[in-house]
């Protein structure tokens, strides 16, 4: 699916000021707030879509990069760093984490203000994944333990034994906060605080489910299996979506981000989507050509030395690289950088050769620097 333009998606004009996209989000955000459309999957693509849309543009280096570049600016090897973002079938890639909280925090004012009685969405988890490099460059699927806190499936998070449910809290009503008068040499001073009775859940319950012991949720061990696009970097996350912590109070579940981490590798060294690999070959190899074999991700290759090869001198091979994870058509390149080596052992008669080679002569007529032996 082609992904819509920024502006677009915003409602906004090409030259749009800060406030004015500013203005657009909150709008958006707040019409297609997961908390305000809940189980609408359409809402929150949208809800995704925005925020997207607006962590690029209200950001001027990043907006900068996307007018000049368009989308094609946070593809990898694009703009270093800057990361990717949605569209994936097994869930989205992030060049980095927490992008979005910023943004929430910036206009809901995070989590901590909302009544502790209300829907709570579930933490997200983050956890680290290392593979190899081969893994990396080829993709490949694994499977991630994790420890999460769930819904206890006894009692499906109600905390309530089985056959039986929580009551209402009779000293709150259920709004999980009593008032509190206090008689003070100024007056009754009424306050608000959590209510002691039920300690702000709204709800009582008398038969503890024996699983959770009434709190609805149980610590569990998780195996999730996770695709591992070919063309990953080292550092990029994958999200699966909903396979984080349990929400509160019909709250979803938070997300988990799977940081991939890349072993080296003994001879290739990565560079976005290239692969940068060191040649070794004879100083004789060098000056008259020849076919070597050469590693390749695909496997070993011969390889034709040009005769005149200089050392650190570099070769690209098109086409050789590793995949680009988002057009997994299109590949870096690999690029060779010859390391011409200076024998260190050589016979009598291998000298022999080589002062004959160098010939004094036309050393001396260039002004005879230096003598030769004969
Ligand atoms: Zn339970
Ligand atoms: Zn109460």
């Amino acid at each position: 699916m082609a992904k819509r333009d920024y502006y677009e998606v915003l409602g906004i004009a090409k030259g749009a000021d800060e406030s004015e996209i500013k203005k657009a989000y909150r709008k958006l955000a707040k019409k297609y707030h997961p908390d305000a459309n809940p189980d609408n999957k359409e809402a929150e693509e949208k809800f995704k879509e925005i925020s997207e849309a607006y962590e690029i543009l209200s950001d001027s280096e990043k907006r900068a990069a996307y007018d000049q570049y368009g989308h094609a600016a946070f593809e990898q090897g694009g703009m270093g760093g800057a990361g990717g973002f949605g569209g994936m079938d097994m869930g989205d890639i992030f060049g980095s984490f927490g992008g979005f909280g910023d943004i929430f925090g910036d206009i809901f004012g995070g989590g901590s203000s909302r009544r502790r009685n209300g829907p709570v969405n579930g933490r997200d988890i983050q956890v680290g994944l290392t593979i190899s490099f081969e893994e990396a460059v080829f993709g490949c699927s694994k499977d991630v333990t994790i420890n999460v806190t769930d819904t206890c499936d006894e009692c499906h998070g109600s905390g309530a034994k089985a056959g039986t449910s929580a009551q209402t809290c009779t000293r709150c009503g259920g709004s999980g906060q009593e008032r509190v008068v206090n008689r003070t040499p100024l007056g009754n001073i009424q306050t608000v605080r959590t209510c002691s009775a039920c300690g702000g859940s709204g709800k009582i319950i008398k038969d503890k489910c024996t699983k959770c012991h009434g709190s609805g949720k149980v610590n569990i061990q998780k195996t999730v299996k996770v695709d591992i696009p070919k063309g990953i970097n080292h550092g990029q996350s994958i999200r699966k979506s909903g396979m984080g912590e349990a929400g509160s109070n019909g709250g979803h579940h938070g997300d988990l981000y799977i940081e991939i981490r890349v072993m080296p590798h003994k001879q290739f060294v990565r560079n976005g989507n290239d692969i940068l690999l060191d040649v070794p070959i004879t100083m004789t190899q060098a000056a008259l050509g020849a076919n070597i074999t050469i590693p390749t991700l695909e496997g070993d290759e011969i390889y034709s030395v040009r005769a005149g090869t200089q050392p650190e001198s570099k070769v690209t091979l098109r086409n050789k690289g590793v995949f680009y994870v988002r057009n997994p058509k299109d590949r870096g390149n690999m690029i060779l950088t010859f390391k011409v080596t200076i024998p260190t052992k050589l016979t009598e008669h291998q000298k022999e050769l080589l002062r004959e080679f160098d010939d004094p002569d036309s050393a001396n007529k260039k002004g005879g620097l230096f003598k030769k032996k004969k």
